[in-house]
Formats: structure tokens, sequence, C-alpha cells
């Protein structure tokens, strides 16, 4: 239960982290739309801003240059999400060379989903890298100075046996050159702190960065959720029971939700966190507003 008087949720702006995720825009709106959530959040001086890689390398170009723009035009610092899937390893490593020459230094290193999508049998791709682990070595072999986050599940990935085999992968990730993993997003936070505790047990000591999902689309969310393995929870649903056709109220429940939820993180020692932001703005803007951050003063581009 939250105590709105708490004082243990004041805590220094600059002792907090967070990171932006966007995706690559597929028309002008959509464009226009992620510029101008950029332009909103840049203020808060996130540690990184990473940019996603459609479901089988479908968003290559779109995503590198979202990477090259936001890198041009912004003081921000771009991760790059790149896959495994359908590309052999000097197509991915020729993206990467690509990257490192364009001055990009953070690359988010993923399997990515079979072509056939999530839930469909993955096999490595001819010549390919054949997993996270096996990317994450070559990116590092080939550029030292590459700094590289990958995924964390903290209710398992949905193909995994078990938890175990869950941190078996994370483990290889870390033992291959990843610093930071940044989770699937979760709405019990309890899953998080357990999972944390496996993952410490296990002597992985990297940030496992809590991946924050303020709910846009309430819906869309719990597809998106199924595929991914991630729980919905009955009190999540109840919550945005009845408000189909209510934006207005949703964004509200969305917004209390999320706040939520990060308050108890941070009340229970999280410092560090990763928004899935939907290319919108206003819902992870307050929620930092709420964490305690506030807009610094630009450096020039
Ligand atoms: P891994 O970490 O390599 O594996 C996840 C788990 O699946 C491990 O436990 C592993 O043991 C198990 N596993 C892997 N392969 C097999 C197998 N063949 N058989 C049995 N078990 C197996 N997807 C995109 O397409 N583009 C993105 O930009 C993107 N960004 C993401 C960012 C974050 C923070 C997260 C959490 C996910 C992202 N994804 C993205 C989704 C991700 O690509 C999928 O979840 C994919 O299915 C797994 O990739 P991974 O690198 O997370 O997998």
């Amino acid at each position: 239960m939250i105590n709105p008087l708490r004082p243990s949720r004041f805590i220094r702006s600059d002792r907090l982290s967070v990171s932006f995720e966007f995706f690559p825009p597929a028309t002008e709106e959509m464009e226009t739309i992620l510029w101008s959530s950029i332009e909103r959040l840049a203020p808060l001086a996130p540690q990184f801003v990473s940019v996603t890689y459609g479901a089988g390398g479908s968003t290559r170009e779109r995503t590198h240059a979202t990477v090259r723009r936001i890198l041009a035009e912004t003081p921000l610092t771009p991760a790059a999400h790149l896959t495994c899937v359908a590309a052999t390893r000097d197509e991915v490593d020729a993206i990467v060379r690509d990257y490192h020459d364009a001055g990009v230094r953070h690359v988010v290193a993923l399997r990515g989903d079979p072509p056939d999508g999530a839930g469909a049998r993955y096999a490595p791709y001819p010549g390919g890298y054949i997993n996270a682990a096996d990317l994450v070595g070559g990116i590092k072999r080939a550029y030292p100075d590459f700094e590289i986050s990958v995924s964390a599940y903290p209710e398992k990935h949905p193909e995994s046996a078990n938890v175990e085999a869950d941190i078996d992968m994370l483990k290889a990730k870390v033992d291959a050159g990843a610093s930071r993993a940044m989770t699937q997003f979760f709405f019990e936070n309890d899953l998080y702190f357990r999972y944390l505790d496996r993952v410490r047990a296990r002597g992985i000591d990297i940030p496992i960065v809590p991946g924050i999902l303020p709910v846009q689309n309430f819906k869309a969310m719990t597809g998106f959720a199924k595929r991914c393995g991630a729980s919905v929870p009955a009190w999540l649903a109840e919550r945005f029971d009845g408000l189909d056709h209510d934006p207005a109220t949703r964004k509200l429940i969305a917004a209390a939700v999320a706040a939520e939820q990060v308050i108890d993180l941070l009340d229970r020692g999280v410092t560090t966190f990763h928004f899935y932001t939907m290319n919108r703005a206003d819902l992870v803007y307050a929620i930092c507003h709420l964490l305690g951050l506030r807009p610094t003063v630009q450096r020039a581009a």
C-alpha cells in the first residue's frame, strides 16, 4: 500500500537514471510524433535512448536513420537494437561496422523472434549468429569499445524451459561482454525482485534495469503480453474495465498504475528505469517528474 507521505520517496534526482526506448517510425505522421516525443523527453537527460529493430530486421534502414538523426541533431546518446534474425554474420557485422563508423557506441543485442513471429520455432539463420550471446561476443570481439545491453525476463522467456534456463542465457550474454540488461515489462514488482535474487545468486552482477511499460492501450498490451510471456494481473484488468471508449480516463489510470509501480520500485531501492515509451512522451514525462527528475539545460548538439 502506498503511503503518499513517506519521505523515502524523495531522492536526489542526480541519483536517478532513466533510459527511453523508441521504435523507428513507419510514416511521416509517426515520424513527427516520435521527434516531438524525443524533444519533450530529451531535457530529462536520459542515460541513453534506444531504437528498436523491427521483427526480422524489417526496420533495418529506419532504425539506422533514426539512430543517426539522434546522434546528429540531439545531445542524446543513442543505443541501436540489433537482432540475429534472417541475416548472416557478415551482414550483421556490416551493420555493426556502420554504427561504429557513425559514432554509435551502444548496441542492444538480441536474438530476436522467429521470422514467423513469436511462438514459432526459432532456428538460427544459416551462417548467422546462433543466439544473443553469440551476437554479443561477435560485436565485442570486433569492437571492444561498444557498450552492450541485452534483454532479461523476470517471468522467463516463453521459449525457455524454466527461469534457470533463462538465467543460463543471461549468464552466457554477460560472459560474452554484456554490461547491462533491461527487463521485459512486468506489473508485479515482486516478480522482478524474486528474479533479481536468483540472478545475483548466480553471480551475475550487471545492472538488471526494470523495463516499465506505461499502458497506453490496455487491449493491445494484453495481446503483446501474451506473446512475450508477461502476466497481466487481474487487478490491472479491473482498473481498465469499462474504459474501452474512454481514452481520457484510461490515460489517467495508466499514469496512476505506472506511478504506483515506479514509486514502489524506488522505495525498494531501484534508481534506474528503462521506459518503453511507444513513442509517446506525456505519460513517461509525468512519471519521470513524479520520480523526481527535472529538465536540465541542454548542451548544444
Ligand atoms: P535470448 O536472451 O537469447 O533468449 C531468451 C530466452 O529464450 C533464454 O532463456 C533462452 O534460453 C531461450 N531460448 C533462446 N533460444 C531458444 C531456443 N532455440 N530454444 C529454447 N529456448 C531458447 N525484438 C526485436 O525483434 N527487436 C527489438 O528491438 C527488440 N528489443 C527488445 C528489447 C528488450 C529490452 C527486450 C526484453 C526484448 C526485445 N525484443 C526485441 C524481443 C526479443 O527479440 C524476443 O523476446 C526474442 O524472442 C528473444 O530474443 P532475446 O535476445 O531476448 O533472447
